[in-house]
């Protein structure tokens, strides 16, 4: 029997089958490297669906996470934790904000952010204010609370009922967005590029036209930045390529470098919702995760990380677009940044199975969405690897010209 085999048999009598996963064993990466049990070598273009901004295992992410292992793992938030403080100081300076929750995940960062949208609203508005408008095809996680916000109706199947008190839009629409408010809106949470709903970009002067219309309407603007954050769409948050700036944002996968971590940045005076008592996380802005965030922050923007993203960024954009002149199944090659998607007029899961064949590793979304997310830390050379690759394998498929 196969290493490998040996993995997915155990995996099968004893891990949850919340994910269909590939027969892949990964055991080690390296920059833009990931090596499976078998000693195979891929080219990751998921890195993790996003996480690894800063490629595997960064020297300067490793090393944080190494000291402060032999320092202090854990301290409740009961007490004053210095590298919490410093990495709230970071993202204040570095963005809007004003002050900062830390958790473990994605989801969780959302939930503060609907927690603290709701609180405020309350108190300053009274009750009967606490719906959140939300976009169609939007995705913030997984939690009854998350699922709700979602606007999949296949994220909640079977979980129903949803929580009450979200409204969907077409994202996007700006004038969907106005009749959606009404006198129980609280705030409106989107996604500044949508990631797993089909990497979606926005009509230009949207954001900018819906953060109006938060202010006509004294309305929470929430901006998922999960995804899109952390240099992926090519500056640091990937509203600063919009001309506004929410009132609340949330963070999670790349924020650290690879370890979990989340956080919910908030601007005064909506930051002082969430008073003593009202919120909390265990875990949330432990010293090791937050050791480790503060390297990654400071590698993304002191060592020029940020810079190779957007150069790379429109270096594959380059590449991709001409795959699109060059094959008439291509719909559509969109995204911003190292954030980028090939729309295809047919279901691209074969493509992701014949890419990890050949040692690349990519996703597709909503069936049809090939996903490219490398570390901003990809080199020409490599983006070249991975688009040759691709195009052998578009070259070879029966609706090839
Ligand atoms: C991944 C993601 C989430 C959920 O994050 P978890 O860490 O998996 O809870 C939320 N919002 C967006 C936009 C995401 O991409």
């Amino acid at each position: 029997m196969s290493l490998s085999q040996n993995w997915i048999d155990r995996a099968e009598q004893c891990v949850m089958k919340t994910y269909g996963r590939y027969p892949l064993v990964a055991v080690r990466g390296e920059g833009c490297r990931l090596w499976d049990v078998e000693g195979k070598e891929y080219l990751d273009f998921l890195a993790g669906v996003a996480v690894n901004n800063l490629g595997h295992c960064h020297p300067k992410v490793v090393a944080a996470l190494q000291e402060q292992a032999g320092t202090l793992l854990h301290c409740s938030n009961f007490y004053q934790i210095p590298q919490q403080i410093e990495l709230a100081e970071w993202l204040c300076e570095h963005s809007f904000a004003n002050r900062v929750f830390f958790c473990n995940s994605g989801a969780e960062a959302n939930e503060a952010a609907l927690k603290l949208a709701r609180k405020y609203s309350k108190e300053q508005h009274g009750s009967g204010r606490f719906e959140v408008i939300t976009a169609q095809a939007s995705f913030h996680g997984r939690t009854i609370g998350t699922i709700s916000a979602t606007g999949q109706e296949k994220i909640r199947a079977g979980f129903e009922p949803a929580l009450p008190g979200f409204t969907y839009v077409p994202y996007g629409d700006l004038e969907a967005l106005r009749s959606a408010i009404s006198a129980r809106t609280c705030a409106i949470m989107l996604e500044p590029v949508q990631g797993e709903g089909g990497v979606n970009v926005p009509p230009p002067g949207y954001l900018k036209a819906v953060r109006a219309l938060c202010d006509e309407h004294a309305l929470l603007l929430i901006f998922d930045e999960v995804q899109v954050g952390c240099g992926r769409t090519g500056t640091l948050w990937a509203y600063q390529q919009e001309g506004v700036e929410p009132d609340v944002m949330t963070l999670a996968k790349a924020l650290a470098g690879g370890p979990p971590i989340g956080a919910m940045l908030a601007r005064q005076p909506f930051a002082d919702a969430l008073g003593p008592g009202t919120h909390g996380s265990t875990f949330g802005g432990n010293p090791l995760l937050c050791s480790a965030a503060l390297a990654a922050m400071h590698a993304l923007v002191e060592d020029g990380i940020l810079d190779n993203g957007v150069r790379m960024g429109a270096y594959l954009r380059g590449k991709l677009d001409a795959l699109r002149d060059k094959y008439t199944f291509i719909k559509d090659v969109r995204g911003r940044g190292l954030m980028l998607g090939m729309e295809l007029d047919f279901d691209g899961g074969d493509i992701v199975k014949q890419a990890m064949q050949q040692g690349l590793l990519i996703n597709c979304t909503v069936g049809k969405v090939l996903r490219f997310v490398p570390p901003l830390i990809v080199t020409e050379n490599e983006i070249d690897e991975a688009v040759t690759i691709l195009d052998d394998i578009l070259s070879s498929l029966p609706e090839s010209p």
